[in-house]
């Protein structure tokens, strides 16, 4: 070790949600806190979050909400420091929000709100933070310490805490140092996975669809083990929108998704209904009431959304409410880590504390935020995991 390392309680490795939030909480109980980060700046995807506006928390929050392959794991952390425990923080600094969709909590004005509210909070407790920092190499000393190797020196501590995140959006400072460090101490990963994606689309469909760019559908989409009610929109690369982000983590390669386009309308006697009374205008007229016109024939093809009401027999109704309700699509992929909002897999919980996200292989080593093999839904579920494992680290490092 050379002569100027520094010494310190905490050390933190990286300056996102769950890093600030631990750091915040350590340096609040008395211990020396050193947050260190590659990036220009702490919290960079808060400030891209949300669309600027940072989905900060749900109104809503349990274990069924994110994705673990143990699905318990969460539940202790979440209980421990709820979104309401959020909420208070956010309106303690008189941050104006409101809810959105059911539930979703949004800043009222930028997300910089947030960011400034954990920096202000960081200052209070004394944590540092030291940013354009290139971590090197880690080790554990037989006396205990973790010794970190940097770009700004050396730095020991007896509690190191990975807060480093996933693997998407790289452009934003997204790294897999967190993956290796467990990997480098002996800990089990499940494979990752970009989350929350848009999809792309395989050829043919991406031709027959590319017409429909900029139109958004509120639908519900499902597979075979679960359906998400949201909007979908249509990319110049394929489909993406809040319910396509939500199923797009579930999703796995080759497999087909179903869109109900309809999900609130009985397509059969809609059309039954109108047949009696305007047996001559076009299906597309018809349904030009209920969905965007260009998406019909997009769907049914041209010659069906062309055909007169009239042509319409019960068999025939059963199938289009068949083709708009349960319309198969096959994506061809995901756009992948480069616009992904998580990464899905990570450190596995089994060989964590879901008390205080300590290591059960190395004292001294905790794990927290998205670097863990816990995903949450679209709706601010992956903000307030950050803050609830950050929190629950936080009390005992
Ligand atoms: C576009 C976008 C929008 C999103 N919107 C929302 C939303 O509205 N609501 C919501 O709940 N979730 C949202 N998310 C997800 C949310 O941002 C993450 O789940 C959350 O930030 C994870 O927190 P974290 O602290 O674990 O990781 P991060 O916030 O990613 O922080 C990790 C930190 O570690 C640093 N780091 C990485 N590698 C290294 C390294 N090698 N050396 C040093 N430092 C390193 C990074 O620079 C970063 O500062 C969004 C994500 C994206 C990409």
């Amino acid at each position: 070790m050379s002569a100027e390392a520094i010494t310190t309680d905490v050390l933190i490795i990286g300056a996102g949600a769950a890093g600030l939030m631990c750091a915040i909480e350590a340096g609040k109980r008395g211990r020396k806190v050193v947050v260190l980060d590659h990036a220009d700046r702490p919290g960079k995807k808060i400030l891209m979050s949300g669309g600027g506006r940072c989905n900060f928390t749900n109104l809503e929050i349990s274990a069924g909400n994110f994705i673990s392959h143990n699905p318990h794991f969460c539940k202790s952390a979440l209980s421990r420091y709820t979104q309401w425990d959020f909420i208070t923080l956010v309106d303690h600094y008189r941050i104006p929000w409101h809810e959105r969709d059911l539930g979703k909590l949004f800043c009222d004005d930028s997300a910089k709100d947030i960011l400034r509210m954990l920096l202000e909070e960081c200052r209070q407790a004394q944590a540092d933070i030291q940013l354009d920092c290139d971590v090197e190499a880690i080790e554990k000393k037989a006396n205990q310490t973790f010794t970190v190797t940097t770009s700004r020196g050396q730095f020991q501590a007896t509690s190191l805490v990975i807060a480093s995140g996933g693997l998407s959006i790289p452009r934003m400072c997204a790294s897999p140092l967190g993956y290796r460090v467990a990997e480098q101490f002996g800990h089990h990963l499940w494979p990752t996975t970009a989350g929350l994606v848009p999809f792309t689309l395989q050829s043919q469909d991406k031709q027959r669809l590319a017409a429909l760019s900029g139109i958004s559908v509120a639908s519900v989409v499902s597979n075979a083990r679960v359906q998400f009610r949201g909007n979908i929109l249509f990319t110049h690369r394929g489909l993406s929108g809040p319910a396509i982000l939500q199923i797009s983590s579930y999703w796995k390669a080759g497999e087909t998704i179903t869109i109900n386009l309809l999900p609130d309308l009985d397509v059969v006697v809609f059309v039954k209904t109108r047949q009696a009374t305007q047996p001559n205008i076009k299906l597309k007229t018809l349904l030009a009431e209920v969905l965007p016109r260009r998406l019909i024939p997009a769907v049914l093809g041209e010659e069906t959304a062309n055909k007169p009401l009239q042509a319409f027999s019960q068999p025939r109704r059963e199938a289009l409410a068949r083709q708009l309700q349960s319309w198969q699509i096959k994506p061809g992929g995901t756009e992948g880590y480069r616009t992904a909002e998580v990464t899905l897999g990570g450190v596995d919980c089994n060989e964590l504390s879901s008390k205080t996200m300590e290591s059960s292989k190395v004292a001294g080593l905790y794990f927290i935020g998205e670097v863990v093999d816990v995903t949450g839904w679209l709706g601010g579920y992956n903000f307030q995991w950050a803050w609830s494992s950050g929190w629950c680290a936080g009390q005992v490092v």
